[in-house]
């Protein structure tokens, strides 16, 4: 696989989501000094999620985004609303207790529970469809839904045939079923939860990149133009920050994944793929993920690497992975290709804290598992600045590694380590 730079620009990148999207954002730049109660970096999930949980506590609040809303992993994502978090909250039971993986298992399933009101409370129009199934490739994949399935009622675990029902291909050996997570628009979602805030009170800036913090008893945040000053900073900027706060940036790994939209399929490739509209992941390590939008194109995403760099041929990579899936759709054209980085974190856990003491709060590291977590972020950072800091303060104990290597050799030590779990895959 041949790489290269990450071509982006300050619009958003050339998606079927770009495409779709119902609302075209034009928020001005941050010009001049203003002061509110909370300064927001970043206009991605966490940020607009924190911006709404804010807004609806009464609080003035300023959310400054480098791009256009959205423009990060939120607007460019698989789509899937997974509940938990990306690792079982167990393994943290030594720093947390046994109280603390209790409610951080309770706050994996609020996370949808947020989407799913704050949805329906105010309309937003993004595609919604409840349904997710897991497939598997190998008897050990099975081995762990049947195990899984004895804690977790809403896992129906499906046979060969029987995921046949769901998704037509010769590829898995069975997999499970679940109706309370599913799939929607994110680009949709995420501007639409910012016109939320916006309703609410919010000012919203776009083209507006902090470039330098103010950490002292009364935080600030400035770009070339402007200055917000606000007795609470919250960033948001996750794997598209750099190297803004250096303590930050140690700890987090941006990760690309790919994704392509075919053009819209025909019932009869409907019936040879995605029989059933649910999002789907398979259940490796470097996994697919796929769904279908609301006009009924194959979302199909994977390829994901830690070098920081994009493949040269992703396009072409993507189609022969969707292809290895669902043969039949081996001629349709791809009409969209795109990319984008995600945050990783040494122990796979969202990095929820306080940058020394300070009134400047911070979010990273979901690791590719997103989109419903972010909304839990936006209700424990929102508690915080209104002054209950209990989950803020669980998430805050689950000690915020920095990557092993350094600037330096964090990607090459990260992408040897995914080489030997790719090859795991594969027995
Ligand atoms: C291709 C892909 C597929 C994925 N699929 C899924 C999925 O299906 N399900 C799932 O649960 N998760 C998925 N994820 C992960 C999920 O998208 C992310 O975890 C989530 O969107 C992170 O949101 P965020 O707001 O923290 O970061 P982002 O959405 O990346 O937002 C950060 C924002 O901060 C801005 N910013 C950065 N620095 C500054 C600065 N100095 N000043 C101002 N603004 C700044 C950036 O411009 C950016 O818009 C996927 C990620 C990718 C990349």
């Amino acid at each position: 696989m041949f790489l290269k730079s990450t071509v982006d620009t300050n619009e958003h990148a050339p998606s079927y989501y770009a495409a779709s999207v119902n609302w075209q954002t034009d928020y001005p730049q941050l010009e001049g000094d203003i002061a509110v109660d909370v300064a927001i970096v970043g206009g991605g999930f966490s940020g607009v999620a924190t911006a709404v949980e804010l807004g609806e506590r009464g609080y003035s609040v300023a959310l400054i985004e480098s791009n256009r809303i959205g423009w990060g992993a939120s607007g460019r994502n698989g789509g899937q609303i997974i509940g938990g978090y990306g690792r079982d909250p167990s393994a943290f039971r030594g720093s947390i207790g046994s109280d603390g993986v209790t409610a951080v298992e309770g706050m994996g399933w609020e996370c949808v529970e947020i989407i799913k009101q704050r949805i329906e409370k105010y309309q937003i129009d993004c595609d919604l469809k409840w349904g997710w199934c897991e497939v598997g490739l190998k008897k050990r994949h099975l081995k762990a839904y049947r195990q899984w399935a004895k804690e977790e009622p809403e896992m129906k675990l499906l046979d060969r045939d029987e995921i046949k029902q769901y998704v037509n291909s010769e590829l898995y050996l069975g997999g499970y079923y679940r109706e309370d997570w599913g799939h929607i628009q994110p680009l949709n979602l995420c501007i639409g939860e910012a016109r939320v805030a916006e309703s609410l009170g919010a000012k919203i800036f776009e083209h507006s990149k902090i470039t330098a913090i103010n950490f002292g008893e009364s935080p600030a945040v400035e770009t070339d133009k402007g200055r917000v000053k606000a007795d609470h900073v919250i960033l948001c900027g996750n794997a598209y920050m750099g190297d803004l706060v250096p303590y930050l940036d140690a700890r987090v790994l941006p990760a690309t994944s790919c994704i392509i939209a075919t053009e819209p399929l025909a019932y009869e490739q409907l019936a040879q793929s995605m029989v059933r509209d649910v999002a789907v992941c398979d259940s490796r390590t470097a996994l697919d993920y796929y769904r279908l939008s609301a006009d009924k194109r194959l979302l199909f995403g994977g390829l994901s690497n830690y070098t920081g760099l994009d493949p040269t041929n992703a396009t072409a990579i993507m189609q022969a992975k969707m292809r290895k899936v669902f043969p039949a759709l081996s001629a349709v054209k791809i009409d969209y290709s795109w990319s984008g980085r995600m945050g990783i974190s040494v122990r796979r856990m969202p990095q929820i804290g306080r940058v020394a003491n300070s009134n400047v709060l911070y979010v990273s590291g979901y690791s590719g598992h997103g989109v419903a977590p972010t909304h839990m972020t936006g209700r424990i950072l929102a508690e915080a600045v209104d002054g209950d800091t209990r989950r803020f303060d669980i998430m805050n104990k689950m000690f915020h590694m920095p990557w092993p290597g350094g600037k330096l050799l964090r990607r090459p030590a990260m992408a040897a380590g995914m080489m030997l779990y790719k090859l795991r895959d594969r027995l």
